[in-house]
């Protein structure tokens, strides 16, 4: 922040969505605040410190922070519990996914390597180099805030480029820390700003700020769309991750208890409040009885409720109109006449957490063009839809406006592999419902976004390709012979 702008004293408060107590006050974000904000990471850039320090040293600053995350993990698990209402086991996986992040992106800092091009002249030589990017609004949903900062800060610092973090404004408080802790790494002042407020106009400013380079997105499919076109006015590179509807593909060759605890936890993995969640399960019909008995009596002991029990499955609900959304849809899923096998109300807890938001696991058997079964809910519901053959689960795990991820459940290698190759989606994980790791590129196809996370292509895209030809001949380069 600049020194010489007085600080907005104006602040909203920020709930424990478990309980909605009051957790903290968190600063509301004035337009002049983020313009310092935006021009501290311009200027840090401008100044070359950060983007032109040799890319060892700035891998081991980005290191660091993975080593202060790692010592901190503790602490920023349960703040991240507390803002977001996720299970405890939960955050502790997302901790060990941080560290590894930032461990990958330090790595890669120093392999980000340009090209040497045959000569295209005999007397040229012809290489590419890797530039960061420049300033970059990175901007954060509420349902994984730690994790997704991290997707967008570790390989953008790592580039060197400088960033402007906007966390979501009902989870601001893991990016606060993150701030903090790359300081304390040794990331310079000016580096890494975060920018915390409760509207939606503080991301839209962020957007249409002229001294931004590019957008690192994640959110709505719909916010998504706006924020392309309102970047579009500036040509700032943009890179989204959006929304989906994801299948898991289970065929009659499957190890079905193998798959009937894969998609339980595809589904209700983070109370379904996962972009990549398997909110679609498709069934081969000799198989469909047999899984969804199995399925219903299994999610019958998943346990919902108490976010920092660590025996808890599924934690709360973050946002009341969330809640709200979740419960709409399972209502139009009965009167669109799906039928409800499991769930479909929330849970009544007691004590503290009489006063939060929660959700029963909920599942329905459903046709492909009932609602929830082709809009995004966001929440722990799943459809069951039947299908005879392989092409017919083809046709059906692609009628989607989203492509995010999908699962396959077989055990025929070849069958596996054809439909993973002809399935429309950024991610296919074949008997597993997870397949999010920092070395593998993530994002979607279709509606669900284009560019990637994590990877070394991630890299690419937080970089400016410059291309320089040298001249080497020995009589000067003279066309027109003046
Ligand atoms: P959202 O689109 O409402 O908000 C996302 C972020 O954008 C928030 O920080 C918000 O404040 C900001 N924002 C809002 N309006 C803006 C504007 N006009 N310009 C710029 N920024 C603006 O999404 P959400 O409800 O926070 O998150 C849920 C959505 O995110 C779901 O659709 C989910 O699928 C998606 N998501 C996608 C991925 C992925 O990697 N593909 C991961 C997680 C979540």
């Amino acid at each position: 922040m600049s020194t010489t702008l007085e600080a907005s004293d104006t602040t909203y408060q920020d709930r424990n969505p478990a309980t909605g107590a009051v957790i903290a006050d968190v600063h509301e974000t004035t337009r002049e605040e983020l313009d310092a904000a935006v021009r501290a990471a311009r200027k840090a850039f401008d100044g070359g410190k950060w983007s032109s320090m040799a890319a060892s040293r700035r891998a081991k600053i980005v290191y660091k922070m993975a080593q202060l995350i790692g010592e901190r993990a503790n602490e920023l698990m349960m703040l991240e519990v507390r803002d977001n209402g996720k299970a405890v086991s939960t955050a502790k996986g997302e901790m060990g996914a941080i560290v590894d992040c930032f461990e990958f992106y330090a790595g890669a800092a120093t392999k980000n390597f340009g090209e040497t091009m045959p000569p295209p002249l005999p007397t040229y030589l012809a290489n590419t180099v890797r530039e960061p990017v420049g300033v970059v609004g990175a901007i954060i949903p509420w349902n994984f805030p730690l994790l997704l900062a991290s997707w967008k800060v570790a390989p953008a610092l790592a580039a060197g480029c400088t960033v402007v973090l906007k966390p979501a404004p009902s989870t601001p408080l893991t990016a606060i820390e993150l701030g903090k802790i790359a300081l304390e790494a040794g990331v310079p002042e000016g580096v890494l700003n975060v920018v915390t407020g409760s509207g939606r106009e503080l991301g839209q400013w962020l957007v249409e700020h002229p001294l931004v380079d590019k957008i690192a997105f994640t959110g709505s499919t719909a916010t998504g769309k706006l924020v392309a076109k309102t970047a579009a006015d500036t040509v700032k590179r943009v890179t989204l991750e959006l929304g989906g509807k994801s299948p898991s593909l289970v065929f009659d060759d499957a190890d079905i208890d193998a798959a009937v605890a894969g998609a339980i936890y595809g589904i209700f993995y983070n109370a379904g409040q996962a972009c990549e969640a398997r909110s679609r399960v498709l069934l081969q019909k000799s198989i469909y009885d047999r899984f969804v008995a199995a399925f219903v009596e299994k999610a019958k002991h998943v346990r919902v409720g108490n976010p920092e029990d660590p025996q808890t499955h599924v934690g709360a609900i973050t946002l009341r109109e969330q809640l709200e959304k979740i419960e709409s849809y399972c209502a139009v899923g009965s009167a669109e006449g799906a039928k409800a096998l499991l769930g479909g109300s929330a849970p009544s807890l007691e004590g503290d957490l009489a006063g939060g938001m929660f959700w029963n696991v909920t599942a329905f058997e459903a046709r492909p063009e009932h609602r929830i079964s082709r809009e995004e809910i966001f929440g722990p519901v799943v459809t069951f839809v039947p299908f005879e053959t392989e092409a017919e689960a083809i046709a059906l795990a692609n009628d989607s406006e989203y492509g995010l991820s999908a699962s396959v459940w077989s055990q025929n290698i070849g069958r596996a592999n054809r439909v993973a190759r002809a399935l429309r989606s950024g991610t296919v994980a074949i008997n597993t419902p997870y397949a999010v790791f920092p070395g593998v590129p993530f994002g979607g196809y279709k509606q669900s976004g284009y560019g990637r996370e994590l990877g070394m292509e991630t890299m690419r895209l937080y970089t400016e390709t410059k291309s320089v030809l040298t001249y080497i001949g020995e009589k000067p380069m003279n066309p027109w012979s003046l």
